[in-house]
């Protein structure tokens, strides 16, 4: 038995109680384990999703170049694909991203070119306008841009969605994931609120981002945003990906507590997982504590990537303590 490419691999991940993490909560918390795609994150489900839309719709011809705008795992889920299909691809990304991301990427064969994250979107500099720039200037190139491109979402109501109502036998009552482009909780929300409307939706942001603000008061609140270094969730834009009806709530979660979470995963669930996996549980944890959450109840966390890309951040000691997040050790 064998796979045709390594693309076939990609979906059907786990979920895996967390025993340790959740304490004297009554209910079950399941985490479904998004390190398990071959690109070792959830974006390898939209990075083929992304490519194999364009060439149905004739947007990407055979020896084409794929041009994006990403924080490294969208990167790297497209440029699997991309490698198997015979595709070349050149990412924007910002310094504000781990080295071993961008190292990830060019292994892959993919072209990195890094931007300053403090500048605002539309200047000229940012990431997002270096990727637009480039690929108006470069024949036979295609931009996903996953912000506002369907196919994102869309591959969660087709391939997340369906997994987690089939996993949990149609029992889950809560779902949880973090919200960067908008595409997982939006597309999987979708799917899971056709199969029963009264499932929750809970949002997880970051601190600095302006979704939670947002959410609650329709209002795109500019000081709201500042620097933070969870990696993959909140924005300083409203992407088209991010439906804001689907939700329920939206819980917002500082660096501080994501890390420390984190680490937590690894040591007492051996999960080892990213900074973002961290907010998603913190927040799961902070819903379930506040809100009805009971012994039938059952809750789904989606943990989006690995800890491999955060070995020498989240994971080492010194850096943790020049953040602030450690206490010093003496
Ligand atoms: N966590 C990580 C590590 C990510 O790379 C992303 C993607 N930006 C997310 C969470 C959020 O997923 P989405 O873009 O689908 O909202």
């Amino acid at each position: 038995m064998y796979y045709n490419s390594i693309l076939e691999t990609i979906g059907n991940t786990p979920l895996v109680k967390l025993n340790a993490v959740p304490e004297d909560l009554e209910g079950t918390i399941l985490a479904k384990v998004e390190y398990f795609n071959p690109g070792q994150s959830v974006k390898d489900r939209i990075g083929l999703k992304m490519i194999e839309d364009a060439e149905k719709e004739g947007l990407i011809e055979p020896g084409g170049t794929i041009i994006e705008g990403t924080s490294g795992n969208t990167g790297l889920g497209l440029a699997l694909a991309a490698a198997v299909k015979g595709y070349k691809c050149i990412f924007t990304t910002t310094d504000k991203q781990s080295k071993e991301k961008i190292d990830l990427l060019r292994a892959m064969g993919a072209e990195v070119k890094v931007c300053p994250t403090d500048v605002e979107p539309d200047d000229p500099r940012s990431y997002y306008s270096v990727a637009k720039r480039l690929s108006e200037e470069i024949s036979n190139s295609y931009y996903p841009n996953q912000y506002d491109n369907p196919s994102n979402a869309q591959a969660h109501y087709e391939t997340t969605g369906p997994e987690i109502w089939d996993q949990t036998e149609g029992k889950i009552t809560h779902y949880v994931a973090g919200m960067g482009t908008g595409g997982t909780i939006s597309g999987t929300a979708r799917y899971l609120k056709e199969q029963n409307p009264d499932i929750k939706i809970i949002g997880v942001d970051s601190d600095g981002s302006v979704y939670k603000k947002y959410f609650e008061t329709g209002e795109f609140d500019k000081d709201e945003i500042h620097p933070y270094l969870t990696e993959g969730i909140g924005e300083d834009i409203i992407p088209k990906n991010m439906d804001f009806d689907i939700l329920d709530e939206v819980v917002q979660v500082n660096d501080k507590n994501a890390f420390i979470t984190t680490r937590r995963l690894a040591e007492e669930e051996a999960l080892f997982v990213g900074g973002s996996c961290g907010a998603a549980v913190y927040g799961a944890l902070e819903y379930a504590r506040n809100n009805s959450f009971e012994k039938d109840d059952l809750m789904v966390v989606i943990l989006p990537d690995s800890g491999t890309r955060y070995v020498g951040k989240i994971y080492n000691d010194e850096w943790m303590r020049e953040k602030g997040f450690l206490e010093s050790e003496n």
